[in-house]
């Protein structure tokens, strides 16, 4: 893994009288150690493309392929092993509320059938990584938004899967904090991971190979971002642009 192709791919919501196209003829080609930034309004169909290619939904017109694979096509089995080798972060953190952090993680890893003797070890490293060691025993109800969006990520880490699937993980974060996330998923990816992220922080322009802009179900444009002398090996000291920012907005 990875290569990631999008071909053709349509979805539309409800019924024809009232149908909304959440995506619309969406060609995309993705590969190995690419950081790509999924951009644009609310509604232009982030989240739906990135369950497309989580195999979460199914497009109604069109194709996703994974290393040349069509996944429509697979058997439910092949389809659960897929889904082992993604670490997923949604928009809402999905974290099981009567567990601890550290839990969390370790169901995590269950699933994934990583072996036990390896728990530990994987548990504390990445919620070191994030700065949330000092949380491991804490319930999701007794943490942030900032905090579970943290744990969250750790969780899609400690499986060190290949793709990573991340629905606006900043989202929650300060500047600060969402630098570090940014910085760290860089670092991924320079080592061969890829990461599919849909965001509203400019910041993450500093630090994706590539920017894809989305606009009403569209891609308008899919490239890497347009320098501006502050590039991902020497990332802002003081993060003005993003000093101002809004209240995390729940779409
Ligand atoms: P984004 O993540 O960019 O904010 P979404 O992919 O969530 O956008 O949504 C794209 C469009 O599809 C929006 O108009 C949204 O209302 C619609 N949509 C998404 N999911 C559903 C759904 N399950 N049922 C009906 N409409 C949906
Ligand atoms: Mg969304």
């Amino acid at each position: 893994m990875t290569r990631i192709e999008v071909v053709g791919v349509t979805r539309t919501f409800g019924s024809d009288d009232r149908s909304v196209t959440a995506l619309a003829d969406v060609n995309l080609h993705i590969t190995d150690g690419q950081m790509v930034a999924l951009m644009g309004p609310s509604g232009s169909g982030k989240t739906t493309l990135l369950n497309m290619i989580s195999a979460l939904d199914r497009p109604n017109s069109g194709e996703i392929l994974m290393d040349g694979v069509a996944i429509a096509a697979i058997s439910d089995e092949a389809r659960a092993t897929l889904r082992q080798r993604i670490g997923f972060i949604f928009q809402r953190f999905a974290l099981i509320p009567t567990a601890s952090a550290y839990e969390n993680i370790e169901f995590a890893l269950r699933i994934a059938q990583i072996p036990r003797d390896e728990w530990q070890a994987r548990i504390t490293r990445t919620l070191t990584q994030l700065d949330m060691l000092d949380h491991a025993h804490h319930r999701p109800g007794e943490l942030s938004g900032g905090q579970q969006q943290r744990i969250a990520i750790a969780r899609a880490l400690a499986t060190d899967p290949p793709l990573i699937i991340a629905d606006e993980p900043t989202a929650n974060l300060d500047s600060h904090r969402g630098a570090t996330v940014l910085e760290l998923f860089r670092t991924l990816c320079q080592h061969g991971k890829t990461i599919v992220m849909s965001t509203h922080d400019a910041a993450a322009e500093r630090y994706a190979t590539h920017i894809c802009r989305m606009q009403a179900g569209r891609v308008t444009n899919f490239a890497p971002p347009v320098t501006t002398g502050a590039g991902p090996t020497s990332p802002p000291q003081s993060a003005k642009a993003s000093k101002k920012r809004k209240a995390p907005h729940s779409d």
